[in-house]
């Protein structure tokens, strides 16, 4: 007979009955059936479990519930999408504050703008705005919250053309730490709207964002594989090729396995592959030009690049990286991949521990690079990747393994880099990590803590501390 495992306690919270009559929303506790269910995050490695959940509904919800937690003393974090890789969505005995059922979308066609609630996902704001053909950069999964996604930086398809996802964010309507409720632009508490453009969920609970969109009627897209014994190769010619490109064109590096299923040959099935997803914005004959080049290197095993729509793209892993799994992740920005690095790299991932597991490499070029270091706390605006090694599989007995893995390749990586990382691909790795990737902007950003968040109630996310008067 196996032991018996006592289920941690979790603290009772009696005042959240008057919450549950205050809220639209739904407000559950411990002992509410849904409650197990609704506490789950993305990245099952986390196993949070909070006193109380409030569902927000709209705005004043968030207001509302804000204030409770305060008045409780809670720990309070908020889920957006609750892809957070550290499962910073959420916290022990503490309120969650959640928006995932906040996912309306407003496009305003004629001005190209999109008003995006706070819990939406990816794939909410591209089903919207994809509808009349147009687009903002975001991630490559489209279930990934929007909120988080954007208040750390935003990579994506789009970003060698059209910039981070911040750099296409015209303002934010967030409820500060002390309930006030406000919008910030670029006119209007131009400081906030600095910080909200990548110093994460620090400041306040952005309710909704307004975007700038722009024309993305389709793209040219879809992947390259190469034998992974061919990946020295493939990887020195990308870091050549890609920085030349034009703009139009974008492509991410990875090694991964090949899933055992259609689209795929069945010869290709579980096989270690180096590969280039890519997303082209230049017509059908331009980028067969573009991407001649492709052919001429190593003998690749697939190319599967065709038309489709920009949220076909955005969804398309979508699959094969559901919520539920293990996912351990390291990152790091990388401004050169010298011969030494590309080595290291080919090494670790021959040794890819699972079906799921990757590297990516984002390139950061482009519209993206043009923007000043310190006009946003996004402070690598000089690097040329964004490097992460993800860990991932469904068995919770692989997880020291994926860990095991992702560390040492890690390790093994880190001195070639530039010394931060993107806020987004970290897991809860402690502040000189988070001092290393906001950099020259730490100070301004600590500054600004302190005025508006004093106390740091908003504290469980990669957290700036206010600054000492
Ligand atoms: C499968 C997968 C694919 C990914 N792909 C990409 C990618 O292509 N490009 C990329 O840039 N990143 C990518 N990411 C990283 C992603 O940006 C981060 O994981 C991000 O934190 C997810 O945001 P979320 O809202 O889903 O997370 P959550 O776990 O809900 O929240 C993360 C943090 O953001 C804060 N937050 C969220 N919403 C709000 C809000 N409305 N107001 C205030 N604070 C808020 C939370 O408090 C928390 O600190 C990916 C992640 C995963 C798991």
């Amino acid at each position: 007979m196996s032991p018996r495992v006592e289920a941690p306690t979790v603290r009772s919270i009696p005042e959240s009955r008057q919450l549950r009559a205050d809220l639209r929303g739904p407000v559950l506790t411990r002992d509410d059936p849904a409650y197990d269910e609704t506490r789950k995050l993305y990245n099952a490695m986390i196993n949070k479990r909070p006193a109380v959940i409030a569902r927000c509904w709209d705005a004043a919800d968030v207001v509302t519930a804000l204030r409770f937690g305060r008045e409780q003393n809670l720990d309070i974090a908020v889920r957006g999408g609750g892809h957070n890789g550290g499962g910073l969505g959420s916290v022990d005995d503490g309120l969650m504050i959640d928006l995932s059922l906040m996912r309306g979308v407003r496009v305003d066609p004629k001005s190209r703008t999109a008003d995006v609630s706070g819990g939406c996902q990816l794939g909410d704001l591209d089903h919207a705005a994809g509808a009349f053909g147009l687009a903002t950069p975001g991630g490559i999964i489209s279930t990934t919250g929007v909120g988080g996604l954007t208040l750390g930086g935003g990579l994506g398809h789009l970003t060698r053309k059209y910039g981070l996802t911040i750099d296409n964010l015209t303002s934010v309507d967030i409820v500060l730490p002390d309930g006030t409720f406000v919008t910030a632009d670029a006119d209007e508490h131009p400081d906030l709207f600095w910080a909200v453009r990548g110093g994460g969920g620090n400041f306040g609970i952005v309710t909704n964002f307004r975007f700038r969109l722009h024309p993305v009627p389709s793209v040219i897209a879809g992947p390259t594989f190469w034998p992974i014994d061919q990946a020295e190769e493939v990887m020195a010619w990308y870091r050549e090729f890609l920085p030349k490109a034009p703009e139009e064109l974008n492509g991410f590096f990875g090694f991964l396995t090949v899933p055992p299923g259609p689209p795929f040959p069945p010869a290709l099935h579980h096989q270690k592959v180096a590969a280039v997803v890519w997303c082209s914005l230049a017509s059908a004959a331009q980028t067969e030009r573009l991407l001649e080049a492709v052919h001429r290197v190593g003998t690749p095993s697939l190319h599967a690049v065709s038309p489709m729509p920009y949220p076909a793209l955005n969804s398309m892993f979508d699959p094969l990286y559901p919520s539920g799994h293990q996912w351990y992740w390291r990152a790091d920005f990388v401004k050169e991949l010298s011969d030494e690095a590309i080595h290291q790299h080919v090494l670790h991932a021959q040794q890819l521990p699972t079906g799921q597991s990757t590297m990516h490499l984002y390139p950061i070029d482009g519209a993206a690079s043009r923007v000043g270091a310190r006009d946003t706390p996004w402070a690598y605006r000089h690097a040329q990747w964004a490097e992460v090694i993800v860990g991932v599989d469904p068995d919770p007995r692989n997880a020291a393994r994926l860990r095991d893995w992702v560390v040492g390749y890690h390790e093994a990586l880190h001195p070639y880099s530039m010394g931060g990382a993107y806020v987004n691909f970290m897991m809860d790795e402690g502040t000189e990590r988070v001092r290393a990737t906001y950099g020259e902007n730490y100070d301004r950003l600590a500054t600004l803590k302190r005025r508006f968040d004093p106390k740091n109630v908003f504290h469980v996310n990669q957290n700036v501390r206010p600054a000492t008067a």
